[in-house]
């Protein structure tokens, strides 16, 4: 499948830095910010720099380093905020009936209390 990237999204405009950010950490392909909202005491979202409308897209299309870097990122974000002991959630949504807001991907790392049963 072919996806087409809207560039004036929200976190596009993060990345260029006309929207701010409360950065957690930055890579050469990756950034992680803190949610505006949050979910949870800690809700972390980490991004590619490159222009990946979701999951799928990314793993289709992004090079090794990219995800490699991603998925190091998140990692490390999850290190960084002391996440081992209790546990963590990652969430990934993607189009419609995933109720994806902003067309970048981006997963959210969510922990710092008890998140309950996702699926029944
Ligand atoms: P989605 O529903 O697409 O998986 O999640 C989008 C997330 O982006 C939501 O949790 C929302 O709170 C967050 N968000 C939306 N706009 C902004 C923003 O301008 N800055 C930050 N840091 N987060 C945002």
């Amino acid at each position: 499948m072919a996806y087409t990237y809207d560039p004036e999204n929200i976190f596009a405009k993060i990345l260029t830095g006309d929207i701010p950010n409360k950065t957690v950490l930055e890579t050469e392909h990756t950034l992680a910010f803190r949610d505006i909202y949050p979910q949870a005491p800690v809700h972390v979202l980490v991004i590619p720099k490159g222009p990946y409308v979701c999951y799928d897209h990314f793993a289709q299309d992004a090079s090794d380093a990219e995800i490699l870097d991603f998925t190091r990122t998140v990692g490390e974000v999850c290190k960084m905020e002391g996440l081992e002991a209790d546990g963590f959630r990652l969430i990934a949504n993607a189009g419609v009936n995933g109720v994806q807001e902003v067309p970048h991907l981006h997963v959210h790392i969510l922990s710092g209390r008890p998140l309950g049963r996702m699926l029944d």
